[in-house]
Parts: C-alpha cells; structure tokens; sequence
C-alpha cells in the first residue's frame, strides 16, 4: 500500500453551490424480503424531500428468504436503485464494503434494512456534513431499552475493553453513518480483509460528528445476531485493533515466575527442616492455575494467528453473484 492512497482527497463537489451533491445510501441486506419495500419507500421519500441526486445501493448477503427477486421487481418501480447479490451470506461488514465499493456519491449513507435506523435521520445527517464541514457523521443510540439485557451488558463491556485496550471510543456508535467521500475512499483502499467497520472509521480519524436517535422497534423477523456471533464479533474486533492481550500475558508470565522464585525458595527451606511432605494442596493449586493461564495463553496467540492466516489467505471478502446497475 503505497503512502499516497492516504494523502487527503479531493471532493469538489462538496459545498459546489452550482449543484447539490450526490449521496449514495447502502443498505445490506439479509432475509429482509418484509423489510425490503417500507424501508426503500421512507428512504426514497426522504431523499425526494432533500432533492440531491442520490443511488441507493441494496446489497443482497445471500439471502434466503426471496429479498433478491423483491429486488429485482423494487428496481422497476423505485428509481436509482443499484444491486448487488453475493453467492452466500459474507457477513454484514462484507456487506457494507461491496455497497461502498460500488458507490459513487459525495457522500455515503450506511443504514440498516429493518428500519431500526430512522429514514428521517439522513436530512440532519446531510445537514450537518454540509453545514459543519465534518468528514464523519455518526448516529448515536440514545438508549437501547429495545435490546435484551444480556446483550447490552456484554455490548457495554465489550466497549470498555475496547476502549482501554485501543483507546477507541465507540460507545452508542452503530453503523449508521455519513461518510464523506474522502473517507470512503481511504475505507475502501485500506487493504485488510478482517474489518470492524465501526472501529476503522474511529480509527481513520477525520473530523466528526455526532447525531443521536432512539433505535425503532425491528420491523419484521429477528435480530441476526446471537449473544455467540456477537462475542466472536467482538473478540475479532478487540483483537485487531489491540495487541494488548499479547503483552497482557507477557506480564501474567513474570507475576508466575516471580512467585514461583518465592515458593522455590520456600520449598528448598522446608526440604532441608524436614518439612517437605506438606504443601500438597499448593502443588495442586499451582498446576491448575498455571495450567489454565497456559491454555488460555495458547489461545489468544492462536486468535491472533488465525486472523494472521485469514489474512495472508488474500481471499476476497466476498464473492458477487450479479448485479443490477
Ligand atoms: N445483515 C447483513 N448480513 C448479515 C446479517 C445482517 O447484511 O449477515 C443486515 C441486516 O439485513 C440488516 C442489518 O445488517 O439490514 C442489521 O442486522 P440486524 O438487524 O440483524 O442487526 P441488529 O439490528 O440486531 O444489530
Ligand atoms: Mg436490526
């Protein structure tokens, strides 16, 4: 990757007072054939009411559910609708890439197809780019009393861990964003395969700001998530954006060889007073604890190979099935 993808990009059609500028809005979309046309008709009319040019990117994550012949059949009847079908289900992040990748706008516009992400949200997000000068819009949750308890405590632990391991904030972030073309630009060109688009997009810096909005109720169907994928997510994440876990056990291995120099010295005293049959429960202590930290160890570092070995695989993110432009 050479320096120069990430020298700042030009936009100049942003703040052209000759015209207003053109957004892009992506929609990833899985098994949301019940979704698919309230979700497509509040954004249209939203867009209408705003009069900037606008595409409106459905990408189709190998649905099961029939959402791809809606597809086909909406792109009669709405207009500037693109898409783009996957061979199999990639993942929402795969999702999002392909839309971006694809897009064309001045600005792009990621939402999710359950109208969860309020349509009406886009004419303050566009307002603010355009007024503001910033590069990111974020839309903030406000509350999230629609989740179930479980998940929003391990969503707010996995955002402590992630901030005191990467530094990066992404409390109440969802993946409701505006990003300037500039941004998705350098989005599209960073060259790894494993991506958590919410903490690139902190990561890549920029100016930002922040909108927030009370999640709506899921539309139809169920959240694809399960507490089990949403703790592989978030272990991912946390892994590639930290090394922390690895020095982490660097450390756990000096605190054991400092107390084990202790208890050696302790056990050679008590070898030589006569002593040594006692102390069987330490031993037993001993072996399970170190036993379990070693294992533990053995698989943060696998977590990290692994990812490596994704990496090095160069396989796409995903595989496209066809189009409709
Ligand atoms: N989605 C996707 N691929 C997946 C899972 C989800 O494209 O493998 C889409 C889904 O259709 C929706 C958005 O991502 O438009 C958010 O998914 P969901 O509502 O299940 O997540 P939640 O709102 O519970 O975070
Ligand atoms: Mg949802």
């Amino acid at each position: 990757m050479d320096a120069i993808s990430f020298m700042p990009l030009q936009n100049p059609q942003r703040n052209s007072p000759s015209m207003k500028p053109r957004l892009s809005i992506v929609l990833p979309i899985f098994n949301e054939s019940k979704n698919l046309e309230p979700t497509l008709r509040e954004v249209t009319s939203v867009l209408e009411g705003l009069q900037n040019p606008y595409e409106i990117i459905v990408v189709d994550d190998g649905s099961s559910d029939g959402s791809w012949g809606k597809i086909e059949k909406l792109t009669q009847t709405y207009q500037g609708i693109k898409a783009i079908r996957f061979t199999r289900n990639f993942g929402k992040e795969a999702a999002i890439l392909a839309g971006l990748q694809s897009s064309s706008g001045d600005a792009a516009i990621i939402m999710d197809a359950d109208l969860q992400h309020p349509p009406a949200l886009i004419s303050e997000m566009v307002k603010i780019w355009e007024d503001e000068g910033v590069d990111v819009v974020h839309a903030v949750k406000s509350e999230r009393e629609n989740e179930p308890l479980m998940r929003r405590f391990f969503t707010k632990c996995f955002y402590k861990a992630m901030k005191r391991f990467s530094g990066l904030e992404l409390e109440g972030t969802t993946d409701f964003k505006l990003l300037d073309r500039t941004v998705v630009d350098q989005y599209v060109r960073l060259p790894e395969r494993i991506r958590f688009f919410r903490g690139i997009i902190t990561w890549l810096g920029h100016r930002h700001a922040h909108v927030s909005f009370k999640p709506g109720i899921r539309r139809n169907g169920k959240s694809r998530w399960s507490i089990l994928s949403l703790f592989r997510l978030g272990f991912r994440a946390l892994f590639a954006f930290s090394a922390l876990p690895l020095q982490i056990i660097t450390l756990l291995g000096i605190i054991t060889f400092l107390a084990s120099i202790f208890l050696g010295i302790e056990t050679v005293i008590k070898k030589f007073t006569g002593g040594a049959a006692e102390g069987f429960p330490t031993v037993i202590i001993l072996l399970l604890f170190i036993g379990s930290t070693l294992m533990i160890s053995l698989g943060l570092i696998g977590q990290y190979i692994a990812m490596i070995y994704d990496e090095v695989k160069q396989r796409p993110p995903f595989v496209i099935e066809k189009t409709i432009e």
